[in-house]
């Protein structure tokens, strides 16, 4: 209990200081618009407020005592994080650091976040879920009777594969089974916190994050595997930003299959198949984890085609950052522009949130895609 009060009295040091850097990194910008023809939001909605380098002044706005107009909250809140505008800034601009700033200093000034926020929030408490998930139901897609056994890897499911992206979460554990890795699952296992942190409560995510890493400790658990790109940029950012530094190391499901593979060169069938890959944000720019998902399939189907806008350039789904659940229309057009971009019917995602948003959009829209999870293509060459 005492390290956890030092953590915390850390996190509380490390805040104060923070605002002053803040702000002076987001000064630092010299508006040269290169970030605007790439930046997610500003491309759709042709909103000035929405863009990154408007998004820099707001936040220096808002760290400054002014006062907030909605359109200010909006626009703190509905950028995704997808990092297209980092990648191209000269400067190395961390607008979505500055953004997240801003969140937890509208969290402090008592502005934020939103009721929606709140809701989903509520639901993570109660239900140990992001998704209002049934808990009773959370293990519903294992393909065998859950037996509690001890490893010191954990396969964190995550809440989209558990309720709503099925068969990613089933798929992960069962081709991670047949390549013999030793892991556990948790029949109670709860949400990373992910949503928590990004709506900028941070002292409730410390607390939660803090919960989940006691339960772990206890556990003996060392490695995670997260087939979520939410779950895994949580595991290992997140908590380490609020908390410092873990006991364990956090892998996407992807970078364990890669290297598992690896032992196997002849294992995996080619099934007659054309499909495009889609780069999530986190494990793409986010991480540079681009070749590995393409060299697993390659092993998996007859044809794998790139999207014109690929890997460090790749556009986003639309659903990260807590935006999808807030201002959902905006999160649609977004997918909507992505799919319209893909040259194939069959599309493959390394994120489960990807899957499901990109899924959604494609049938509200009549867009006529197919999205998949990685390891269900993985399990289907596999004997
Ligand atoms: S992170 Fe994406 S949506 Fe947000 S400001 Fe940058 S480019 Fe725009
Ligand atoms: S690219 Fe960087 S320096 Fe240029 S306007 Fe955008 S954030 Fe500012």
């Amino acid at each position: 209990m005492r390290e956890y009060e030092e953590q915390r009295k850390g996190l509380h040091d490390r805040r104060i200081k923070k605002p002053r850097r803040i702000v002076d990194q987001a000064l630092a910008c010299t508006e040269c618009e290169l970030c605007m023809d790439h930046c997610t939001t500003y491309k759709l909605t042709g909103e000035l407020m929405f863009s990154p380098l408007l998004r820099l002044q707001t936040a220096v706005k808002i760290f400054e005592g002014e006062e907030v107009t909605p359109l200010m909250l909006e626009s703190m809140y509905n950028c995704p994080k997808c990092m297209q505008c980092e990648s191209v800034c000269p400067l190395e601009i961390d607008v979505t650091h500055i953004v997240h700033r801003a969140r937890e200093e509208l969290v402090r000034r008592d502005l934020a976040p939103t009721d929606r926020h709140n809701a989903v929030i509520e639901g993570i408490m109660q239900r140990g879920n992001a998704v209002n998930g049934e808990p009773s139901t959370r293990l519903d897609w294992l393909p065998e009777e859950f037996v509690q056994r001890e490893s010191d890897t954990l396969l964190f499911l995550g809440c989209l594969p558990s309720y709503l992206v099925k068969n990613a979460a089933s798929s992960t554990y069962t081709v991670l089974k047949k390549l013999g890795l030793d892991f556990m699952i948790l029949e109670d296992e709860g949400c990373c916190g992910t949503y928590i942190y990004e709506s900028g409560k941070t002292d409730l995510a410390a607390e939660y994050f803090q919960q989940n890493v006691e339960r772990f400790k206890s556990l003996g658990i060392k490695r995670i595997i997260a087939p979520c790109c939410g779950c895994h940029k949580c595991f290992k950012y997140f908590y380490s930003d609020v908390l410092g530094e873990t006991d364990f190391t956090v892998h996407h499901a992807v970078e364990t299959i890669y290297d598992l593979l690896k032992e196997k060169p002849d294992l995996l069938k080619k099934v007659e198949k054309t499909i495009a890959y889609h780069d999530p944000c986190r494990i793409g720019r986010g991480e540079g984890l681009y070749e590995e998902a393409r060299k697993i399939l390659k092993r998996c189907v007859t044809d794998l085609e790139e999207i014109q806008r690929n890997r460090e350039d790749g556009l986003c789904c639309g659903a990260g950052a807590g935006i999808r659940s807030v201002y959902r229309d905006l999160s649609m057009e977004i997918a909507a522009d992505l799919l319209q971009s893909i040259p194939t019917k069959h599309v493959v995602s390394s994120c489960p949130f990807c899957v499901f948003n990109l899924g959604f959009a494609s049938k509200k829209k009549d867009l006529g895609k197919q999205l998949t999870y990685i390891t269900r293509i993985v399990e289907e060459s596999l004997p």
